[in-house]
């Protein structure tokens, strides 16, 4: 099937038009017109290939939501019309340890969606078992981050017990994932502290979001009056940063999840997480059963991401735009309505 997007061609990032081809169909798979596409901040990083990964022309995408358009003879999960979500991932391998317990994001062989052409572009052909039901409830602009930022936050939260009411949370960075991080958080009746190296985003933090406290990373009377407060915290910060002054935020026993992806990685201190029987730990999205879960969960408490909708000609200066942290908080581009076949 002839389509079309925007892609990067090479290591500059800056996307243009760009025409490729889709598979047909297949038994088991479904096509989605997209509507929305989230720019999560890895579409920048591969877009630049800071991790040495990109195959160019790249085309960006995995906050993906849209109306399927197509279904195949064994499709079970979908009908023509309903809308439908992707996320990071586009396969896996089915037979693994991992796929058999509903953690496909951690099969061998499974494909990142950023390995594929993603969701900057007109269609995708996607095997219904890795496409989410989004209910009719959620606005689709704002849920669309759900499928990557969503997902990436919630995961964690549940499999490190980092949900219950009560518990303290720190959230580093408030961008596209902490910002989510912040809403599920308040909504399992977690108390938040944001640390932040944006002394700027505090007012709107605590007033709109919510956030029980905002720390500021820099502020070392502020970290020192925090320190052992916290159960947990999910880094999400996507550039250099030292973690020393996050362990130290940790009670006994706390952990801190890393979820960013920096572009260089901080050392790790050992004597503190020994001293504090405390943890760091990793998580990548989350298997296609627990993204449904996470999409669902957002319904029933009417959480989606806080966005601004731009037209697909902005891509570019939003990429630049989100390189300075200057969006709140994520960048949603409307595809249906701005993406021109015509070049
Ligand atoms: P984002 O919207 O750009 O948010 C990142 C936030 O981190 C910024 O808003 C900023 O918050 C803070 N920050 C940025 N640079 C910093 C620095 N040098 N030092 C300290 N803080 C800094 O990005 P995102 O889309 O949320 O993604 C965050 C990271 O998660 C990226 O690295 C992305 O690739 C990664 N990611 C990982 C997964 C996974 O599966 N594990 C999935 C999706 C994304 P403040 O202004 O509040 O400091
Ligand atoms: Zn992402």
């Amino acid at each position: 099937m002839n389509t079309y997007g925007w892609a990067a061609r090479d290591s500059s990032g800056i996307l243009s038009p760009f025409h490729f081809e889709r598979r047909a169909n297949d038994d088991n798979d479904i096509t989605i017109k997209i509507l929305f596409c989230g720019i999560c901040h890895s579409d920048l990083h591969f877009a630049k290939n800071e991790a040495g990964m990109t195959s160019y022309p790249f085309v960006p995408g995995h906050e993906i939501v849209g109306e399927v358009t197509k279904v195949g003879h064994n499709v079970t999960k979908f009908k023509i019309g309903d809308k439908a979500g992707v996320g990071c991932m586009v396969g896996s391998c089915g037979s693994c340890e991992n796929c058999k317990q509903d953690l496909e994001v951690y099969c061998p062989e499974m494909i990142w969606t950023l390995k594929t052409f993603g969701g900057y572009s007109e269609n995708i052909v996607i095997d219904e078992h890795f496409a989410v039901l989004i209910p009719n409830s959620l606005p689709l602009h704002g849920a669309a981050p759900l499928l990557c930022a969503g997902i990436t936050v919630y995961s964690p939260m549940m499999y490190y017990g980092l949900c219950k009411p009560g518990q303290h949370l720190g959230v580093v960075g408030l961008g596209g994932l902490g910002h989510v991080a912040v809403k599920f958080a308040k909504a399992l009746g977690m108390k938040v502290t944001v640390i932040s190296t944006s002394p700027s985003k505090k007012n709107e933090a605590v007033e709109r979001l919510g956030v029980d406290s905002f720390l500021v990373s820099h502020d070392q009377e502020q970290l020192q009056a925090a320190m052992g407060t916290m159960d947990g915290i999910i880094d999400t910060v996507s550039g250099p940063h030292s973690i020393l002054p996050l362990i130290n935020l940790l009670k006994t026993n706390g952990k801190l999840v890393a979820v960013g992806v920096p572009t260089e990685a901080p050392e790790i201190p050992y004597i503190p997480l020994i001293m504090g029987r405390k943890l760091i730990g990793g998580s990548a999205a989350g298997g296609m059963k627990e993204t449904q879960e996470m999409v669902d969960f957002a319904a029933k408490h009417n959480i989606i991401a806080d966005i601004e909708v731009i037209p697909m000609d902005y891509v570019n200066t939003a990429m630049e735009r989100l390189a300075k942290g200057d969006v709140k908080y994520r960048f949603v581009i409307d595809v249906a309505n701005t993406l021109n076949s015509s070049f």
